[in-house]
Parts: C-alpha cells; sequence; structure tokens
C-alpha cells in the first residue's frame, strides 16, 4: 500500500523519482548534455543495461566493498527487511519498501538508495546550473531518459516546458511502451526524440521484452503524425544490438523496411547500438539473474556489417551509425562511427 501511495505522489507534475543526472554525456542527443534519468519502465528487456531504472520506486543496493560489518542497517531496517550473516547483508526484497532508513544510518555509504523524490524546482535550478557548458555545445541540451520518462509523463512535460522557457534544447529519450497520452503531453515540449526500436517481430519482442511491440509501433506512427502537422521534433531511432535477440541481418532489414514504410522520412539518424556488459554487477547489487551475465561484447565486424544491412535498406544511408565498445575494440573509427565511453555508470544508448 504505501508503494501504491508512493507511486501516486511521482504521476503529478510537482515531484519525480530521479535515478540519476549525468552531466557532459555525448550519447543522448546533439552537443553536451545533461541527461536526468527517471526511474520507471513498461518493459522487462531482457539485455537492460540499466536495471536499477525499470522499477518506479526507490530501491536499496547494498556494495559490498564499503561494508565495515557494523550491522547498524539491520537494526534501522523498520520492516525487518535486512539481515546479516557470515556472508554478508541480505535484503528481502518482499518486505523492503525503499524507505532508505538503512541508507541514511549506514555509516560507510555501502547502502545505497537509488532514486530520490525530486521537486520541479529543485530540478530545474539543478540543471541551470550546466548552462554555461551545455549553450556553449552545438546543439547541446537536456535530455529525459530512464527507464523510460513518459512514465512520468505530467512531471517530465513541465520539466521540459521549463529547461525550453530556460533556453536549452530537449530531448526524450523513450522505449515507446506507454499510452498515448503520456506521448502527446510531452511532445508540445520536445525538440529532438530518440526512440527505440528492437524487433519488428512482435513475437520475438515479446519473447525479449514481455510486450509484443504493436503499442510501440503506434506510437511511433503518432510521433510521425506530430512531426508531420508541427515539423519537429527530430526523430532518431535507435536500435540495441543484442546477441541472440536483435543481431541478425533480417531483423535490421525489417527494421529498416518500418522505418521506410512507416515513418515517411520523419528519421533523421538511425543508430545500431552495440550490446553492453558493463552492468553485471548491478544485477547482483540487486539480487537478480542476469540472463546476459556471461555473454561478451559483440564484434565490430558483426556491427559493421549490421550497419551495411541498415544502409543498403534506407533510402537515405547517411542515417545510419553504429555505435558502443565491441570485442577487440580500440581499433579506431571508420568516420561513420561514433566513438563512445562504455565506462559509465548508466549505460545508454543501448536500451
Ligand atoms: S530501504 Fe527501508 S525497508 Fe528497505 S531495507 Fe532499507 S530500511 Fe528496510
Ligand atoms: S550499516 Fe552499512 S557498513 Fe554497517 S553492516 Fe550495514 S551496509 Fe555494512
Amino acid at each position: 500500500m504505501k508503494r501504491l501511495q508512493n507511486l501516486n505522489t511521482n504521476i503529478g507534475t510537482t515531484t519525480a523519482t530521479v535515478l540519476n543526472i549525468q552531466r557532459m554525456s555525448t550519447e543522448d542527443g546533439p552537443g553536451l548534455r545533461t541527461t536526468v534519468f527517471f526511474k520507471g519502465c513498461g518493459l522487462r528487456c531482457a539485455w537492460c543495461h540499466n536495471p536499477e531504472s525499470i522499477s518506479p520506486y526507490p530501491e536499496v543496493q547494498w556494495l559490498e566493498a564499503r561494508c565495515i560489518g557494523c550491522g547498524t542497517c539491520v537494526k534501522a531496517c523498520p520492516l525487518g527487511a535486512v539481515a546479516a550473516d557470515g556472508r554478508g547483508i541480505h535484503i528481502d526484497r518482499s518486505l523492503c519498501d525503499g524507505c532508505g532508513a538503512c541508507a541514511r544510518e549506514c555509516p560507510a555509504t555501502a547502502m545505497e538508495l537509488l532514486g530520490e523524490e525530486w521537486s520541479m524546482d529543485r530540478l530545474v535550478a539543478e540543471v541551470v546550473k550546466d548552462r554555461s557548458y551545455i549553450l556553449n555545445s552545438d546543439g547541446g541540451g537536456i535530455t529525459a531518459s530512464g527507464g523510460d520518462p513518459l512514465v512520468q509523463a505530467p512531471f517530465v512535460a513541465e520539466f521540459f516546458r521549463r529547461c525550453r522557457e530556460e533556453g536549452f534544447h530537449t530531448a526524450l529519450d523513450t522505449c515507446g511502451f506507454i499510452g498515448t497520452p503520456s506521448l502527446e503531453r510531452v511532445m508540445p515540449h520536445t525538440d529532438l526524440v530518440l526512440f527505440d526500436l528492437k524487433l519488428s517481430d512482435g513475437a520475438g519482442h515479446k519473447l525479449h521484452t514481455g510486450h509484443s511491440n504493436s503499442k510501440i509501433l503506434e506510437n511511433l506512427v503518432h510521433v510521425r503524425d506530430y512531426i508531420e502537422s508541427h515539423e519537429r521534433p527530430e526523430l532518431w531511432i535507435r536500435t540495441p544490438v543484442i546477441p541472440g535477440a536483435t543481431d541478425t541481418e533480417e531483423n535490421i532489414a525489417a527494421l529498416a523496411h518500418v522505418i521506410e514504410g512507416l515513418l515517411n522520412g520523419a528519421v533523421s539518424r538511425w543508430e545500431l547500438c552495440a550490446f553492453n556488459n558493463l552492468c553485471r554487477d548491478k544485477y547482483r547489487r540487486l539480487g537478480i539473474e542476469w540472463e546476459y551475465r556471461d555473454a561478451q561484447l559483440l564484434d565490430a565486424a558483426l556491427m559493421e556489417r549490421l550497419a551495411n544491412v541498415a544502409r543498403d535498406s534506407v533510402t537515405r544511408p547517411e542515417i545510419v551509425r553504429w555505435s558502443g565498445a565491441t570485442a577487440g575494440e580500440q581499433a579506431a573509427g571508420d568516420g561513420q562511427r561514433e566513438k563512445k565511453t562504455a565506462a559509465t555508470h548508466l549505460v545508454k544508448g543501448c536500451g
């Protein structure tokens, strides 16, 4: 019940549950950006690189390396959700309601609360601090990412409105799996939509993300129609290239067919994002078995081959790029490829 109450406070315009704010990002839109990661996502992609962003609620994680074994967190938890034994601290997530008492009391910052409630005024004031580098970079701005920021659409719409009032370019990074009214609410305040398109096949989409792609495609058409009638926002498509799920020539060709057939030239960039395995420890700290725990990075040759399939399948091949760390990486880019630093706390571009 407490969780429901918490969630209800998060779907208005006054506060939002924010996971993190990442500064100087070069991966979430043009120029230098400040990216706000909102909690909550409707999809359950098996490869998700930010598992801590899926739940809309605050969550705690235990950082073993920092723990001094004092047991304070066990006593601090009002719900008896924390236990200690010879192997460390254990959180019973069926009892934990994310109150954060254990994190506040821990003397070693070994208990960390993921997700904090931010007021609108505080969040706007926080991003305004970055004005100098944002406005001095080429096309820089503010990106709302997650999770899917549209889970908290009323807040994000007002946040973007305030950001644009401050002169900032706004980018919405969405998986598209949301009720269309949420999308409609944010679009008028958005300069760029970064829209994830993962699998063309509905059954495969359901298998790997928990849901069919029909709502996502419906929302994509809505974005297209909005662009056609308003001549904005810009639209970038992002496709995570995931071993055993999305990394086939057939899938890329089929997605190209969607982009060509459905979007009427509205797309100005299509980015293929290589699978990233840097989030293994995040899953462990959250007590989740990760299906991709042992999966390795992809080969650059495969990424280039898939990018070529994409280029050969669209009328404007120049919109296609690929990015992300690859096995045997370090090779120099080829001019089409974007360099990225994979070792970020929150991994984006591969949703
Ligand atoms: S967040 Fe609150 S309920 Fe959850 S383990 Fe910590 S103290 Fe207990
Ligand atoms: S309070 Fe912090 S340092 Fe002490 S046992 Fe708990 S997690 Fe470890």
